[in-house]
């Protein structure tokens, strides 16, 4: 046994040797590598007759993690996607958009910047629009995948504090509220379906990413999504960034999680304790189901914004 496994192992390198030596493409000839585009799938979830989200978005397994929840809304003159996963999935969301809809995507809504969430928006072409906050597109010129000739995938809307798009039971609402997980995070409302899909201003029932590079902040993030609970009101379902489907309780709920993290944070940084020290005491007994796998980098990212 153990002796097949470690030929095995030779038997790869050798041939991934051989494969770089005559300059071949590994990942391509290897039958090692990742598993070919085709043969990628994500799993669907119907939430209203023309709503549905493509999930496979929980983090760690790289064999099933297509990138953050999209949104799939199908109006009249085509199909609205909100996000559009990592690069290399964008035949996948096609296939499954096609299992639900005969409809074309005409038009994307990329709720921040992040790779798993505007992975595909080229994969769609230079036919579909592209919307997303004005801050988002400054983040997403940045973006390599976004430079050169790629530039014509970059958002051709963008919007400062509301935008409405399509009307009737097509339409559209997208806020803006704030700094949070970056500086140009947007809330998508399905008003007629009662819906919000957060992007990764909710992601998950942990501590949030707080990406200070794209001007995210995690000192602003519970005022941000406290903006949210007043000013949206009419939801029942939300569509988190990478968990599945939430209530608009569980916002409030994430929402209380986030003050109490900053604040004990401040505490603990007033209190002269390290990062590895407020970290550790900071408990999440109160929230069910909450995890602190993300605690101590939002603590230090919370250190690092109140320090300067
Ligand atoms: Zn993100």
């Amino acid at each position: 046994m153990k002796r097949s496994v470690l030929l095995g192992l030779l038997l790869t390198v050798g041939a991934l040797s051989i494969a770089v030596r005559a300059g071949t493409d590994v990942s391509a000839s290897s039958g090692h590598a990742a598993a070919p585009q085709e043969s990628r799938a994500i799993d669907i979830v119907k939430l209203k007759d023309n709503l549905y989200v493509l999930t496979s978005s929980t983090p760690g397994n790289a064999a099933t993690f297509s990138g953050g929840n999209v949104a799939v809304f199908i109006t009249d003159d085509g199909v609205t996607l909100v996000d559009t996963k990592l690069a290399g999935w964008g035949q996948a969301v096609l296939d499954k958009v096609k299992s639900v809809t005969s409809k074309p995507v005409t038009r994307i809504i990329n709720t921040h910047t992040h790779g798993d969430h505007t992975g595909n928006d080229g994969f769609f072409g230079t036919t579909v629009e592209i919307i997303a906050h004005e801050n988002t597109k400054t983040n997403m010129e940045k973006m390599d995948a976004f430079k050169g000739d790629n530039a014509k995938f970059l958002p051709g809307k963008t919007y400062k504090d509301r935008l409405t798009v399509g009307s009737g039971k097509n339409r559209i609402e997208l806020y803006y509220f704030g700094a949070g997980h970056t500086s140009g995070d947007t809330f998508v409302v399905f008003p007629d379906l009662r819906v919000l899909h957060t992007g990764d201003m909710f992601a998950w029932k942990d501590a949030p990413g707080c990406d200070r590079n794209n001007g995210g902040s995690c000192v602003a993030f519970p005022q941000t999504i406290a903006k949210v609970i007043a000013n949206i009101t009419n939801v029942d379902t939300i569509i988190p960034g990478h968990s599945p489907m939430q209530t608009p309780k569980d916002l409030q709920e994430y929402q209380r999680f986030l003050t109490d993290l900053l604040a004990q944070t401040q505490a603990a940084m007033t209190a002269g304790k390290s990062v590895d020290e407020a970290a550790a005491a900071f408990k999440v007994d109160k929230y069910p189901g909450y995890k602190t796998e993300r605690v101590k980098a939002a603590v230090q990212a919370i250190y690092d914004e109140l320090k300067k």
